[in-house]
């Protein structure tokens, strides 16, 4: 009966879905927004504590039976269901977020929600076990990741509790884990996409150097053509070199050289000398902070540089 393909894994024991509501510090004056309620075992215990209930719910089935669990009980008029997609609904607004998540949405979810204006309080999320310890990674943990680093630059990440899959029903195949989200508010005064285009590259072999993710051939035609789109914007010709007849190299094949002259603009060299410049050529992504990942980032854009 249950759909797995939603990850429709219903939490059984009343223990572990008192403790997650418990985490969230519900005020009396709170809406909460709860994704994926499924039958309601958690809904029940959050309208108990807040103002409001709004549940986004993909499949029909459940969203029914859940409005007919709380059809005729005082709670009826304080819960809310958005039947639909969480990935495409818009959101309400909501205080503090509780959810036993689908696990195949997990890193989209945490997105949307931190991306959500105005930000939440607090968010109690239940995810797969490895997915919960990626989120929480310091630099130096073995999973230690982009998600980590990225998650971490915009909120404050705690591991809350250990749940077993026996508390599932269906079990699913991996153990899970309940992490307790604080957004940073206000956020960091960041170029989301420029951060994450920056960690993207550096993430690919996170325990390469800097200096070696910054050599792939790729990502120098990516910094090359943004740096031109961006010296172009500000009307500064960029320096190609004295083209003569006999310097220059010619594009065919698989030579993805472009025509250029003596002494002129060299994306590589122009690399390297930010690098230099920082001191963190030979650092490696997986042992960097996101302090680390600032100052590189800053130095780049200094320098014209763009990651998207
Ligand atoms: N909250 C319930 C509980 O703890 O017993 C059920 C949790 S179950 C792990 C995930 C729930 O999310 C299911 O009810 C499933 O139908 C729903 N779901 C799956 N994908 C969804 C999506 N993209 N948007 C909204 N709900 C979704």
């Amino acid at each position: 009966i249950f759909d797995k393909s939603l990850g429709q894994h219903i939490l059984k024991n009343p223990l572990v879905a008192s403790g997650i509501v418990e985490k969230a510090a519900l005020k009396p004056t709170d809406t909460v927004l709860e994704v994926g309620p499924g039958t309601g075992n958690l809904t029940v215990k959050i309208l108990e504590k807040a103002k409001k209930t709004v549940c986004v719910e993909m499949d029909p089935r459940l969203a029914a039976e859940l409005t007919k669990r709380v059809q005729g009980t005082p709670y009826q008029r304080n819960l809310s269901i958005i039947l639909g997609d969480f990935l495409k609904v818009d959101l309400p607004y909501f205080d503090v977020c509780i959810s036993n998540t689908p696990y195949q949405i997990s890193s989209p979810l945490v997105f949307k929600l931190l991306q959500h204006r105005p930000l939440f309080r607090c968010a109690v999320l239940m995810f797969q076990r490895e997915f919960a310890m990626r989120l929480v990674a310091k630099p130096g943990d073995a999973l230690y990741c982009r998600l980590s680093a990225n998650v971490q630059l915009l909120a404050k990440v705690d591991h809350v509790m250990k749940v077993g899959k026996n508390n599932f029903r269906p079990p699913p195949q991996v153990e899970s884990s309940v992490v307790r989200l604080e957004p940073i508010n206000p956020p960091p005064p960041i170029d989301f996409q420029e951060w994450d285009g920056l960690l993207r590259i550096l993430f690919v072999r996170k325990n390469k150097t800097v200096a070696a993710n910054f050599k792939t051939q790729s990502v120098l035609d990516m910094l090359e053509h943004n740096y031109r789109t961006v010296m172009s914007l500000r009307g500064v010709e960029v320096d190609d070199g004295d083209v003569e007849m006999g310097d220059v190299e010619e594009s065919g094949g698989n030579n993805k050289k472009k025509k250029k002259g003596k002494g002129g603009f060299d994306v590589k060299e122009k690399v390297e000398e930010v690098l230099r410049g920082t001191g963190m050529g030979e650092l490696r992504a997986s042992k960097m902070d996101n302090d680390d990942f600032l100052k590189l980032l800053s130095a780049f854009i200094d320098a014209g540089f763009r990651f998207t």
